[in-house]
Formats: structure tokens, sequence, C-alpha cells
């Protein structure tokens, strides 16, 4: 049986109480915790600050000295046991999704298996404002609903659409009845269905 070596993570303000985060680390250098429980999603969970907080987040801060309140810590490894800060990166939202479809753990457009049009189709048919979406579904072999979704931006979210130039309408006088005493006459029919309610 090989024993792992055990590390101690270092803390400046650690208590007499608290228990002292203790990894291993493996072969993709990552810090292994050991002494502490892991939540419902499989991260570490610490408490300290008066908190119980995710070890990676903890580790991460310590080591940064970095305010990190409101933001995403994020793995690079992939690993939610890891707590190596250097595997981490903080970052929003959207830093999040860059790297989940840098690993193709999100499929997009072409590469997604289930996708049968080209990006230069796709191009295409965002180009062609005549032809009506069961036409172009004939024409790419699709259904009208995927080329629909593709116009409306359901699908092929990443591909730029061009900004559809609207001339600008030319401006309407205020509207006015076309036939004078047509409004009077909508009214008095108004009046007479609801009288015969
Ligand atoms: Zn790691």
């Amino acid at each position: 049986m090989i024993v792992k070596e055990l590390h101690t993570f270092p803390e400046p303000n650690l208590t007499k109480h608290a228990t002292p985060i203790e990894y291993y680390i493996d072969e993709d250098g990552c810090f292994i915790c050991v002494s502490h429980c892991e939540d419902k999603d499989g991260y570490r969970k610490i408490y300290r600050d008066g908190k119980s907080q995710r070890l990676h987040r903890y580790t991460y801060k310590v080591r940064t000295d970095e305010e990190i309140d409101g933001k995403l810590i994020c793995h690079c490894c992939d690993k939610p046991g890891c707590c190596n800060p250097d595997h981490c990166v903080a970052g929003d939202h959207v830093l999040n999704m860059q790297h989940r479809s840098e690993r193709n753990r999100t499929a997009t457009g072409e590469k997604n298996g289930s996708s049968k049009l080209t990006t230069e189709q796709v191009v295409e048919i965002l180009e062609d404002q005549s032809s009506s979406p069961k036409r172009l579904a004939l024409k790419y072999g699709v259904t009208a609903k995927h080329i629909r979704e593709i116009k409306n931006g359901v699908i092929w979210k990443h591909i730029k659409r061009k900004k559809t130039v609207t001339k600008s309408k030319p401006k309407m006088a205020p509207s006015k009845p076309l036939i004078p005493g047509n409004h009077k006459l909508k009214k008095h029919w108004n009046k007479k269905e609801k009288a015969s309610d």
C-alpha cells in the first residue's frame, strides 16, 4: 500500500480549535483535501472567519489575499475537491462559461454532433431575409423549426448576426378617422350592441 504524504495548508490566523487543512498531492498536482468533508457538489467545506465556505475559495483567498466576495472561483483542473490555489482562477460567470466551451463541455455549432449545417450555411440562412423558413428548410434539408431557431438566435448563437438596417418609416401624421363621422358611427354601433345585450 502506498502511503500518500500529507501536507498542511499554511493559515496565518489559525485558532487552536480549528482543524488544519491537510491534503495530499495527486498526479495532476491537485491538492486533495483529506481533513474536511465535501458538500453535495463535491466541494470541500470549511468553517473559517465565522462562516461555512468552500475550501478552494478559502485557500485561494488566503494565498492571494484578494477580495473574492461575489466572484466565482473556478477550477482549471476541473476537480471540485482540489484546493490548490494555483489551480483556481477568479472570474465571473462569463469566464466560467468560456472555460467550459474551451474544454468542449458545451458543444457548439458544427462541433455539435447533431448539427447538419456548416457555419457557412448558417451565415447564408441568416443573410437570406426573403425566403420563408419552410423554403430554407427544404433547401438545407433541415426542419423549419430549426431555421426559425437559427433566425431567432436560439441555436448557433455564437455566429454574429448582422444588424438588419431597417429603413426609417416616414413619420405618419397623427391618426385621424379617414371619413369624418366614421368615428361617431362606430360609437353609435357600439352603443347599439351594448343595448341589445
Ligand atoms: Zn487541481
